[in-house]
């Protein structure tokens, strides 16, 4: 009657996928025990599937209740995994429906008719009356009068499951996912289709089979969340279990972060390294035993552990570990690491927020090598951070970023010859947010390269505007930001600019900071391509990196700026060095700008030790540019 050769396969299958399962670390998160359920519950379909066919097929050797209860149970199995596939649906989506406690009876309701009517068969199918969904008599199995419920409560289940889809599809990040989840709920709807059309196949559990396996690949699988060959999580799995449990975290984070680790990599190598770091996460296991701990690049560990814990102890002990070397067959390393401590008692913020705090912290504390505690106002901070983004975006849109200028004065003659563009946007009141705040968020959040442009072409488009020449102006300098001159196509994005503006690449002269000269190599090959068409550079802030002579000499600036960390330095205290520097400077061919000039005898100093052109708050804070022409002009 019923052809049951392959569902055998089915199970060993689905064993491997347990096994393997079970072999990983695993988080936990609510989606990962529903898929276990799924597993287990379609499991239990196939074999008493199977069990309940072979005893259909031979009643003559069962006993009657043996007939009965065997396929009861496989019933109960059936409508079980009904809901459960829609389970694991909704869960995948994060769907809340089941939140509401009247929406949930409604949902689970079908299950619930479904198994009731089950027994109701199992005990009282042989009355007419009550033989719903199947009875057994003396001819062995039959269905009942209302066997097509099965179908009901599958295709009911499969359309909640499309609607969760469509409800919720923007939960799903990448649209890979969206498509997993589409290819799930069609698989299951052909499943029921194909029952319906070949009943005696017992083709379902095949197709079921197929959509675990989609989710499986797609979500489930352990090793996607994680890293250092599976001894720690990865940075996913921490985003999606602190999304779960945010409202209630029940853990205690505390994260390590190796001590100058770009560095660090640099010194011992890729290989070297990465063992060093399978060392330290199997270190923080053992350390923290019970705990979660995650791995997220750059030599950034988190570790989620009991509120009971005492951390300070675990600081000490963590700091004495680290005195001594990380030691393997192959490796010997040195390293040293920062720890940032969590004392964040509500936790009202978003996980996004929380895990962009950790993320700054822990690039703090990589930097200084410290132990430091961050506190709720560190997460504000954060917060702060979004809301200046925000304003970035609004004034990339608006093009509302404004351009401030300051004069920039010949040391000889007292005449303003030039100007520096700084610029200034607003937030969503008004207010002028600096630079030193929102240049760096750009920075990070890929925005300078827009930003940048726009301020130079701000810069072009006022030089084209304003009558400069009578002005005595000769041109106007521009910064430019690491990111922005590492662009291999910045000189044909700023040629077309300068074109656009009708204007000599040599009226905007491109401040770059020693940021920029991480690649000696590089960097010459990208000024030398920027000169060639026509564009003239200037070292910013010179003095606060390490730029050494010989390098300087192969780079064609026009114009070396000393910090005024330097100046004031200097006038405070004047020494040898810096006006010999300077002449050993002048020699090579360069002009010298003193920044932060404050006062008239700032100003004779440097104009006494050599330096061609001052600029500082003695001639003029920058200002904007209307102020700016008002001023210089000369009318
Ligand atoms: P910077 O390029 O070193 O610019 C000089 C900064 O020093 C300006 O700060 C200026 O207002 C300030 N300053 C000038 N003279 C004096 C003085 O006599 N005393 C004191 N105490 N300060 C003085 P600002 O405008 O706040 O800009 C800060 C930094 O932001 C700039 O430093 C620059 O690195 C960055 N920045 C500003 N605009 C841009 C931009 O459009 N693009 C990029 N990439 N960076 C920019
Ligand atoms: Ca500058
Ligand atoms: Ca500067």
């Amino acid at each position: 009657m019923w052809n049951y050769s392959f569902e055998l396969p089915l199970v060993l299958i689905l064993g491997i996928i347990l096994a393997f399962f079970f072999s990983r670390p695993r988080l936990g998160l609510r989606r990962s025990r529903v898929f276990l359920n799924l597993i287990i519950i379609e499991t239990l379909t196939i074999l008493t599937d199977l069990l309940a066919s072979s005893v259909d097929n031979n009643y003559a050797d069962y006993a009657i209740e043996t007939v009965k209860v065997v396929n009861a149970l496989y019933f109960v199995a059936f409508f079980t995994r009904a809901y459960i596939l829609y389970l694991l649906a909704a869960t995948v989506m994060k769907d809340t429906l089941e939140k509401d406690s009247a929406l949930r009876i409604l949902i689970r309701l079908p299950m619930h008719i479904g198994v009731i009517l089950v027994l109701v068969s199992m005990f009282f199918g042989s009355w007419e009356f009550t033989n719903v969904i199947y009875y057994a008599d003396g001819y062995g199995y039959h269905s009942g009068k209302l066997y097509n419920l099965v179908y009901v409560a599958g295709f009911y289940y499969i359309m909640l499951s499309f609607i969760s889809l469509f409800l919720y599809r923007r939960r799903l990040g990448r649209r890979r996912e969206k498509i997993s989840m589409f290819f799930y709920n069609l698989i299951i709807l052909t499943a029921l289709i194909m029952r319906l059309a070949m009943p005696s196949f017992l083709v379902m559990d095949t197709f079921v089979f197929m959509a675990i396996l989609v989710v499986f690949l797609a979500f489930e699988n352990p090793e996607y969340y994680l890293e250092l060959k599976g001894v720690t999580f990865n940075s996913l799995a921490f985003n999606e279990h602190l999304e779960e449990n945010i409202s209630n975290l029940k853990e205690l984070p505390l994260s390590v972060v190796i001590y100058n680790y770009h560095e660090m990599r640099e010194v011992y190598g890729y290989m070297q390294m990465q063992a060093g770091l399978i060392i330290i996460g199997r270190y923080l296991k053992q350390l923290f035993i019970g705990a979660k701990v995650f791995y997220f690049r750059n030599g950034r560990f988190i570790v989620l552990t009991d509120k009971g814990t005492d951390l300070s102890e675990k600081v000490q002990e963590i700091t004495e570990r680290f005195k001594r070397p990380l030691r393997s067959a192959e490796t010997e390393l040195y390293l040293s690491v920062g720890i940032a401590l969590f004392d964040m008692a509500k936790t009202e913020y978003s996980a996004e927020t929380i895990t962009s705090t950790m993320m700054n912290a822990m690039d703090r504390v990589g930097k200084t090598g410290n132990i430091t505690t961050f506190t709720e106002e560190f997460l504000s901070q954060t917060e702060k951070e979004k809301y200046v983004k925000k304003c970035i975006e609004n004034a990339l849109e608006n093009r509302s970023l404004e351009l401030y200028l300051q004069p920039i004065v010949d040391s000889k003659t007292g005449k303003t010859v030039g100007a520096e563009a700084l610029s200034r946007i607003k937030d969503l009141d008004g207010k002028i947010i600096p630079p030193g705040i929102f240049i760096p968020i750009a920075e990070n959040s890929g925005r300078i390269n827009e930003l940048g442009e726009l301020v130079f072409e701000k810069a072009c488009e006022f030089i084209s505007e304003t009558d400069t020449h009578s002005m005595d102006i000769e041109w106007i300098n521009v910064n430019l930001s690491p990111a922005q001159f590492v662009r291999t196509d910045l000189a044909e994005r700023y040629s077309a600019i300068i074109d656009k503006y009708e204007l000599s690449p040599d009226k905007v002269h491109l401040e770059i900071t020693e940021g920029c000269m991480i690649d000696d190599a590089f960097l010459q090959k990208q000024m030398n391509s920027m000169t060639e068409s026509g564009f003239k550079f200037v070292l910013d802030d010179y003095g606060t990196g390490y730029s050494n002579l010989s390098r300087l000499k192969k780079c064609p600036f026009i114009n070396i700026k000393l910090d005024m960390s330097i100046v004031w330095d200097y006038c405070k205290e004047p020494e040898e060095i810096l006006p010999n520097m300077i002449q050993a400077f002048k020699h090579m061919g360069f002009k010298i700008t003193a920044e932060g000039v404050e006062n008239l005898e700032m100003a004779d100093i440097m104009k006494s030790i050599g330096c061609d052109l001052l600029q500082g708050y003695y001639y003029s804070k920058p200002i904007p540019q209307d102020e700016f022409v008002e001023k210089y002009s000369k009318t």
